[in-house]
């Protein structure tokens, strides 16, 4: 396990791209490669890794792309219109933006140019960048929250700040009438109904999302005692709790599942 003593390995690289097209939305934008995050259900990281030509394993090292906002200030022109998800395979407010500031400077060139965003966390750095969020055309940010429980977050996300640091967060950009979402995946052991009431009035969207069954991930259960966990049967029965409070809280949501 990912402890707060862990080393993560810090390099500086130059970036031949940094808009890329993306399947789920048109474009992708991940000013890091790597993830202090180091979550154990990190689908990013089984591939991440090895694309990365990284030894160290996932979580224990990132690749800073220095030059991401000038290269997003040269592809932008030449881009068509369309809604940029940061990030598809980092965290782009983990630890190390407190000090390279890469995604916020993304941002300003973003939104110089009005192009819709989609910010997917799981850190309060994000409201940080409050004065450039609330300048962008269209945004919607959100968090990754798969427990109510921060003893179950703490172990699966080691390097992640705590749920209820998020949930505050939350309640700081919600406070200022951005657009937002949570998405509860892969959902971990937690009160289904304790964690829907907590975001009434946060979240304006919320997804829901199960694991993707993997050798690496279901050995992590396994080695916890919470292989049952990971199991068809309990997806469906922490979906059908979540959706019934959902609903019966008027919350709006997608599953994805
Ligand atoms: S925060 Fe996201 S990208 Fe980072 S390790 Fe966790 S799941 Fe992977």
């Amino acid at each position: 396990m990912i402890s707060i003593l862990t080393v993560v390995k810090i390099s500086e690289v130059q970036a031949r791209s940094i808009l890329n097209k993306s399947k789920i939305f048109d474009y992708c934008l991940n000013p890091y490669i790597g993830c202090s995050h180091g979550c154990r259900y990190c689908y990013a990281g089984l591939f991440m890794t090895r694309y990365s030509g990284h030894s160290e394993p996932w979580g224990q090292f990132v690749d800073v792309k220095l030059n991401a906002p000038e290269l997003l200030r040269r592809q932008l022109p030449r881009a068509r219109r369309g809604t940029v998800w940061i990030a598809s395979v980092c965290d782009p407010y983990q630890p190390v933006e407190s000090r390279y500031q890469l995604t916020r400077k993304c941002l300003r060139e973003l939104s110089r140019r009005a192009f819709p965003v989609f910010i997917q966390t799981k850190s309060d750095l994000v409201v940080r960048d409050l004065d450039i969020l609330k300048d962008l055309a269209e945004l919607e940010v959100g968090f990754s929250i798969a427990t109510d429980d921060d003893r179950t977050a703490a172990l699966f996300e080691p390097g992640a700040p705590s749920v209820t640091r998020r949930l505050k967060a939350l309640e700081k950009i919600k406070a200022v009438n951005l657009r937002t979402f949570v998405f509860i995946g892969p959902i971990l052991p937690q009160n289904p109904e304790g964690l829907a009431g907590r975001l009434i009035g946060l979240a304006d969207k919320v997804f829901i999302d199960r694991l993707n069954y993997t050798g690496q991930f279901i050995n992590f259960y396994r080695s916890q005692g919470l292989l049952s966990c990971a199991s068809d049967d309990f997806f469906k029965q922490m979906k059908e709790r979540l959706v019934t409070e959902l609903e019966r809280s008027g919350l709006s949501f997608e599953l994805i599942f």
